[in-house]
């Protein structure tokens, strides 16, 4: 098992949860001698920590999402930069925007390209995909939600 980003987030939620409840706690008044020096600044200071605790943790889940790289798994050929715009013939394929060719996949051959974004088909569905496969998707898509990964993170 590896960590991931919401397991992360799931436990700096559970820090932010304590430093909430440590400082509410602090907050009700205590039973203390007149005069004496307040015994809870210690534990105010722990849900300052805490606090703390919690935003590196969530900092740690951002910078861990961000390193992974998943590999789009879809199985259509696209110009990475172009989308849905190849031309194949006897085994090559050609973007008719930038002219690049390439061997045509074979067929059910996964693209590989590191996953960027996120699309929602209107049923609800998230498919993962890279640059090049989203300008594909774009084209042929209707009422679907394109997300960049970077700002689903946030
Ligand atoms: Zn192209
Ligand atoms: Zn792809």
């Amino acid at each position: 098992m590896t960590v991931t980003p919401a397991q992360l987030r799931a436990l700096a939620s559970r820090a932010e949860t304590l430093a909430a409840e440590v400082r509410a706690a602090c907050d009700t008044p205590a039973d203390v001698r007149p005069g004496a020096p307040d015994p809870l600044v210690g534990a105010r200071q722990a849900a300052d920590w805490l606090t703390r605790a919690g935003d590196d943790l969530r900092q740690a889940a951002t910078d861990l999402a961000r390193t992974q790289v998943e590999p789009c798994a879809m199985t259509w050929a696209v110009c990475p930069d172009h989308g849905n715009t190849l031309t194949s013939m006897a085994g090559v394929s050609t973007c008719r925007v930038c002219g690049r060719s390439r061997p045509t996949p074979r067929p059910g051959e996964p693209c590989g390209a590191p996953v960027t974004w996120k699309v929602i088909d209107p049923a609800g569905t998230e498919t993962r995909m890279c640059a090049g496969h989203i300008l594909g998707a774009r084209a042929v898509s209707h009422g679907a939600t394109f997300i960049p990964l970077d700002q689903a993170l946030t």
